[in-house]
């Protein structure tokens, strides 16, 4: 169980009876990810379903779970960028929105899944805001996305987070908890220079791996001052310690920083000089984490 425990986590949420859900899948690869969101999708339609640990996982032997599997079943969309195009259009999210509005066809329940979530053009994911606040008692939505920093905020903050990693790399983001510590924390030369020593020196990946999370952390900043909850945790950082740095960072500083830092990964992706993405992504934390104490 514990090597799926994303399908579990999602299964006990649509559980609760007489509830829509909205899921963000995230973390993992595409094609592990793309499996989660199939077993969740046949467990919402599957006719008999088997009882492990109290939840009900998908019997994978049904009609409604063989129609699943094929990505045949007409209660269960998959949402993907029209062809032709990159972006999930406005067109979609209307089509999703009528089609959430009408009961199923022969489930109890009607399952959308969006398999790139950040193709959502802004139009798009602002079209879906209100019905994946409020679902539809017999829908369930689901997003996917490798990254959660790619999806926006808004969107971030009206689904449950259900992350898909694999346990290793939570381990090697913990490693570099201290020196994240710092960047919110110690004084701006202090992070300009021995932060940014430090990181210097790391591998590409290493330094792609610092600059997710930090990433990740000013996204949960963003989306927990939005919602004043602390619920929705997309970096692997203890709630007490975004409680300390909300206090730093505020909102809109969180998310323009996220943006900022989401270019820098592209930008590490796309071979860029390592040293020039370190400083970037420093500066774009410390320079709005001091603005902000300038301001108070
Ligand atoms: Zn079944």
């Amino acid at each position: 169980m514990r090597d799926d425990e994303p399908t579990a986590q999602a299964l006990a949420l649509l559980a609760a009876a007489g509830t829509g859900r909205s899921l963000l899948l995230f973390g993992g690869s595409a094609a592990s990810m793309a499996e989660i969101a199939m077993r969740i999708s046949s467990a919402a339609v599957c006719r008999q379903p088997v009882r492990i640990d109290a939840l009900p996982y998908p019997c994978g032997d049904c009609a409604e779970c063989l129609l699943a599997a094929q990505r045949q079943h007409p209660d269960i969309l998959w949402i993907a960028p029209r062809q032709g195009s990159t972006k999930i259009s406005i067109e979609e999210s209307r089509m999703v929105r009528e089609g959430a509005a009408l009961k199923p066809y022969q489930a109890a329940r009607k399952v959308f899944i969006f398999e790139q979530a950040q193709r959502l053009t802004a139009e798009a994911a602002n079209a879906l805001l209100k019905i994946l606040e409020e679902p539809p008692a017999n829908a369930v939505f689901i997003l996917v996305a490798e990254s959660s920093a790619h999806v926006l905020p808004t969107v971030v903050s009206r689904c449950h987070p259900l992350r898909c990693g694999i346990e290793s790399v939570v381990a090697e983001k913990a490693a570099y908890a201290e020196v994240i510590g710092r960047i919110f924390e110690a004084p701006e030369a202090a992070v300009l220079n021995g932060v940014y020593g430090e990181l210097s020196r790391l591998t590409r990946r290493d330094i792609e791996l610092v600059v997710q999370e930090l990433s990740g952390i000013c996204r949960d900043l963003a989306v927990w001052q939005y919602r004043s909850a602390g619920v929705l945790l997309l970096s692997s950082q203890p709630p007490e310690r975004l409680g300390v740095w909300s206090g730093v960072l505020p909102a809109a500083g969180a998310a323009a920083a996220c943006e900022e830092l989401t270019e820098v990964l592209s930008a590490v992706a796309a071979n860029a000089n390592v040293k020039m993405c370190v400083d970037r992504a420093l500066k774009a934390v410390v320079r709005r984490r001091d603005n902000a104490r300038i301001g108070r």
